[in-house]
């Protein structure tokens, strides 16, 4: 290989890489749109967030996505759960309060299991029964989630109907009317966002309203957001916005605040859409470290094509070594079998 040829080697082998992990500048491009439009995407601050649930409504009714339980789930004021096929923006609700009360002593052998404890602490962990403040006051922590239109989408990767598509915007959509039902872009969520309908198992999920989009509106969500707590516009400018808006809550004294998903380096490329958080991830029921699931699979078919290579090999040795042996015997035997 000459010294031209070389660089032109590595771009492309940079460039199949970017296709699963690593740093993506342009998906959209990469997905086969010859001249998109700014990638575009949701910057959530929920430190502004009031849990009015207006995000929830709105998508809802733009979309009409069908009721997903009209049941009190008995934690806190949140009665959708979480992301799912019928609940595509998600108002978390997470009580930090101080330690409760230390109960009365067991009875001699016996031993007090704590349920009240952890009732009270609300729904997203052990984190979150960390007393927050140092006056032992309680806080609420609210955040409106949402499908994070990875810039490497596992869900989308491993479609094989291509009813997941990503968009000219950078978004990723899920086509019902082409879905199968398969499944296989559930697991493959490394933030367990879309699922199945269970009345007939097509994928649903949010697609960042690709009509308004499309029709140059903004989101339904972002639109009927009181508080901008859900901000639209183009990733590269909600990433400075971010980034100064962290500045100012650590300049006034609020150290948990942090962004999460905003960083091109990290295990998906980046999210398309993403948070600033007052405390870890896991309070909020996010995972900490996510990476793209599709990851390894380039080297999983380079040791799977050099497996199967070696053992066509040996066939083909062992086939070989027979066929010499054969034709050495037959050389030594005589017409009737007997050695000549
Ligand atoms: S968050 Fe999950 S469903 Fe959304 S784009 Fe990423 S992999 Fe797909
Ligand atoms: S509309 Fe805005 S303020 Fe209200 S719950 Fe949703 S994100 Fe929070």
């Amino acid at each position: 290989m000459t010294g031209t040829h070389a660089p032109q080697a590595v771009d492309a082998l940079r460039a199949a890489q970017n296709l699963l992990s690593g740093p993506e500048p342009d998906p959209a491009r990469d997905a086969g749109h010859p001249d998109p439009p700014e990638r575009v995407g949701f910057f959530t601050d929920t430190s502004v967030c009031i849990g009015c649930k207006a995000c929830e409504v709105a998508c809802k009714e733009w979309n009409a996505v069908p009721e997903d339980g009209l049941t009190l789930s008995g934690m806190s004021y949140d009665n959708t759960g979480g992301l799912g096929a019928s609940t595509w923006r998600h108002v978390a609700f997470v009580e930090q309060g101080p330690p409760a009360p230390a109960s009365p002593p067991a009875p001699d052998g016996r031993t007090e299991l704590p349920l009240a404890d952890a009732a009270q602490h609300g729904t997203a962990g052990a984190a979150a029964a960390e007393p927050p403040t140092a006056d032992g006051d309680m806080r609420w922590l609210m955040s409106s989630d949402v499908c994070k239109h990875c810039t490497h989408a596992a869900c989308l990767d491993v479609c094989p109907t291509g009813s997941l598509f990503r968009t000219e915007f950078g978004t990723v959509v899920v086509q019902e009317d082409i879905c199968n039902g398969c499944g296989y872009c559930v697991p493959a969520c490394p933030y367990g966002v879309i699922e199945q309908r269970p009345s007939d198992g097509r994928a649903f999920k949010c697609t960042l309203c690709y009509d308004r989009l499309s029709a140059g509106q903004e989101p339904a969500c972002a639109k009927a957001c009181p508080t901008q707590s859900i901000q639209f516009g183009p990733l590269d400018e909600l990433r400075e916005r971010a980034g100064q808006r962290v500045g100012q809550l650590r300049a006034a004294g609020v150290e948990g605040a942090r962004l999460y998903g905003h960083d091109p380096e990290d295990g998906v490329g980046g999210d398309g859409a993403f948070f600033l958080l007052l405390d870890e991830p896991e309070v909020y029921g996010l995972p900490p470290d996510p990476v793209v699931t599709t990851r390894d699979l380039p080297a999983m078919w380079r040791h799977a094509g050099v497996a199967a290579l070696s053992l066509l090999g040996s066939f083909a040795l062992s086939f070989t070594l027979d066929a010499l042996a054969g034709r050495t015997g037959s050389g030594r035997r005589g017409p009737r079998g007997g050695r000549r």
